[in-house]
């Protein structure tokens, strides 16, 4: 099983490509939540994953709107939980709402609703790097058995939109790198099993 995956992207265009890598593998029901401080690359993220998604409109910040929709292969709900101050809150203004069935959902600041999430969902960590403005460190953690294995096929596609912009020796380096945390023996189950066969 795919645990967390941590990748470094060197320019907003990477990142970008990170999300519309994700894509793909969201169905109605999904559930995104970024975390990461003001500036990080949270929208940026999201921006990449309405692109892959074929929304058409501009996606913008929802920091002070709170939730935009877009329409793309299925409903984007694009929340920002940033002005948020307590899950009271969140529940009041409806969040069961956002939580369609029938969407895909991504959450900035996801980390502050955690409790009103489902449990199986993608928690993506962006961080920015000392010294180095335009590189990230994101984390993927997947919540739960099918998102180890989206994971997995995100991968798939990310190596493909690299390679297309010239950046995969970049990103195999740095995805093929196992967490620390993780015995190299421990990955091959399940999804990623079925990544590395060929
Ligand atoms: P957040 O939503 O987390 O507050 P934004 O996505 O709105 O952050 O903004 C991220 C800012 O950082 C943008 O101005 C973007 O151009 C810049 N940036 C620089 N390098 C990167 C990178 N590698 N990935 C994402 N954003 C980056
Ligand atoms: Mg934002």
């Amino acid at each position: 099983m795919m645990g967390e995956v941590s990748i470094t992207t060197r320019s907003p265009e990477q990142t970008g490509m990170l999300g519309a890598a994700l894509a793909p593998e969201l169905l109605p029901g999904d559930v995104v939540s970024l975390g990461g401080d003001i500036g990080a690359g949270k929208t940026v993220f999201v921006k990449g994953i309405a692109f892959g998604l074929g929304v058409e409109g501009r996606v913008t910040s929802p920091t002070f709107t709170i939730v935009h929709e877009h329409m793309g292969r299925y409903p984007l709900i694009h929340l920002d939980v940033y002005r948020i101050n307590s899950i009271q809150e969140m529940f009041d203004l409806g969040f069961e709402e956002v939580l369609d069935p029938t969407a895909v959902l991504v959450v900035e600041w996801g980390d502050a609703v955690v409790p009103l999430l489902p449990p199986r969902h993608l928690q993506v960590d962006i961080r920015a790097v000392p010294g180095a403005p335009d590189e990230r460190n994101i984390s993927l953690i997947p919540r739960g058995s099918t998102w180890a294995r989206k994971l997995a096929g995100m991968q798939v596609t990310a190596l493909e939109l690299f390679s297309a912009a010239g950046a995969v020796e970049h990103l195999e380096q740095m995805w093929s790198r196992p967490p620390a945390s993780q015995p190299p023996g421990t990955r091959d189950h399940g999804g990623a099993a079925e990544m590395n066969g060929d």
